[in-house]
C-alpha cells in the first residue's frame, strides 16, 4: 500500500489536496488580484462536479488525507453544498475543510456543517470597516461578522486568516491576537505574498518575525505542538486565551521542506508549486473520465514538485498571477 502514497523526489509525502472550485469571487481583494481584476477561466474551461469528484476520488486513493475547497469564493458556485456532501463521503479521507471570505457563510454555515465541513478558514484581514473595504475594494466587514458568527453556532472551528500588510493593517496585529482571548478561534497572519507582483510589494511586508515581537510586547505565549495534518503555520497559545494564533511565514522562513501539498485549479491543472510556473492539466483526462491517467498523472507531477521555490521578502522572479485561479 505505501507504494501507492504519493512520495515526491525529496521524500516528502503529498497527503493535502487543495481544490480551486471556481475561479469566481464577490469581493476584489487588493492583494489577490489587479484592480482591473483578471481573465476569467470560461464556462467551458471550468471542471464540473463531476470531474473534481474524481480528481478527489483517485487522489484519495493515492493517499491524499486532507482537501481544502477553495477559490475564488467556493460559495459563490451554484451546488457547492451537493459536492461537499459528497467529497466528504469519499472513504479514506480524514479531513474536509474550507477556505472563504465569510461573505456568504450567515445562509450557508448550517449547510456546510451538515455536508460534512470540519472547519472554515476565514479570511478577515480587518476589523475596521473602512480598511475592509480598501483591502477587499467592495466588502461589507457586517456580513463577515455574522458569517462568523454563524459558523461558530454551527459548531464548525474557525480558523481567521489575516493578510498582514504594513501601513495598511498592521495596526491592528494585536486587536486580531486579543480575538483569542474571547473566542477559541485559531487566527494566523500570514506574510504579504508578492503573487500579483504590485509596485514596491516589499513595503508591504510584515515579516513573521516581527509579527511575533509585536504581540510580545503586549502577551506572553508559548509554543504549541504540530499536528500531522496541520498546515505551515508555527502556532502559539496566549496566556489565558481560548483559541491559538499562529503565524504562516511564505517569504522570511519558507516551509518548504516540509510542503505536503498540491493545488487543483479550477481550470483543472495541477500546480505542485504556489510559485512554479509548471502546470499539468488532467482535464483531458477528466472530461474522459479516465482515472488510470489521472493516477499516472498525479505521480508524474508529484515526481517533478520542485525542492523549493525562491522567492524572498525583496525579490521575486515568479510571472505574475492571481491567487483567485489557484486557491491560495
Ligand atoms: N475567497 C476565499 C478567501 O478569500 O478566503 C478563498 C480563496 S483565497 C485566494 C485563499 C487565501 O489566499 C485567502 O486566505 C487569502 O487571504 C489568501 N491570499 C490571497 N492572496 C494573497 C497574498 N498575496 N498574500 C497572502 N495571502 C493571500
Ligand atoms: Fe476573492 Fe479570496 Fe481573492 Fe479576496 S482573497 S479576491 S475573497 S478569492
Amino acid at each position: 500500500m505505501e507504494n501507492m502514497k504519493l512520495i515526491d523526489s525529496y521524500g516528502r509525502k503529498i497527503n493535502y489536496m487543495r481544490l480551486a472550485v471556481t475561479d469566481r469571487c464577490n469581493l476584489r481583494c487588493r492583494y489577490c488580484m489587479p484592480a482591473q481584476g483578471v481573465p476569467k477561466v470560461t464556462p467551458q474551461e471550468i471542471l464540473s462536479y463531476e470531474e473534481l469528484y474524481l480528481v478527489a476520488r483517485t487522489a484519495v486513493s493515492m493517499g491524499i488525507e486532507k482537501i481544502r475547497v477553495t477559490g475564488g469564493e467556493p460559495l459563490v458556485r451554484k451546488g457547492i453544498l451537493e459536492f461537499l456532501n459528497r467529497l466528504s463521503s469519499i472513504s479514506g479521507l480524514k479531513e474536509l475543510v474550507l477556505t472563504t471570505n465569510g461573505l456568504l457563510l450567515e445562509e450557508m454555515a448550517e449547510d456546510l456543517a451538515r455536508a460534512g465541513v470540519q472547519r472554515l478558514n476565514i479570511s478577515l484581514d480587518s476589523f475596521d470597516q473602512q480598511t475592509f473595504k480598501e483591502i477587499t475594494r467592495c466588502g461589507d466587514l457586517k456580513k463577515v461578522s455574522a458569517g462568523i458568527a454563524a459558523a461558530e453556532q454551527a459548531g464548525i472551528p474557525v480558523k481567521i486568516n489575516m493578510v498582514v500588510m504594513r501601513g495598511v493593517n498592521d495596526a491592528e496585529l494585536l486587536d486580531f491576537a486579543a480575538l483569542t482571548l474571547k473566542k477559541p478561534h485559531a487566527v494566523r497572519f500570514i506574510e504579504y505574498m508578492p503573487t500579483i507582483k504590485e509596485e514596491n510589494w516589499q513595503s508591504l511586508v510584515v515579516p513573521g518575525s516581527e509579527i511575533l515581537e509585536r504581540i510580545a510586547q503586549k502577551f506572553t505565549y508559548k509554543n504549541l505542538d504540530h499536528a500531522e495534518l496541520a498546515g505551515p503555520a508555527r502556532n502559539y497559545h496566549i496566556e489565558g486565551a481560548k483559541g491559538s494564533i499562529g503565524v504562516i511565514t511564505p517569504l522570511s522562513g519558507h516551509f518548504c521542506g516540509d510542503c505536503n501539498r498540491i493545488r487543483l485549479t479550477a481550470a483543472g491543472t495541477v500546480r505542485s508549486c504556489l510559485f512554479s510556473e509548471r502546470e499539468y492539466d488532467l482535464k483531458p483526462f477528466l472530461r474522459a473520465g479516465d482515472a488510470a491517467a489521472v493516477k499516472v498523472a498525479l505521480r508524474r507531477i508529484v515526481g517533478d514538485k520542485p525542492g523549493q521555490h525562491q522567492i524572498t521578502s525583496t525579490e521575486a522572479d515568479h510571472q505574475a498571477f492571481a491567487m483567485s485561479s489557484i486557491g491560495g
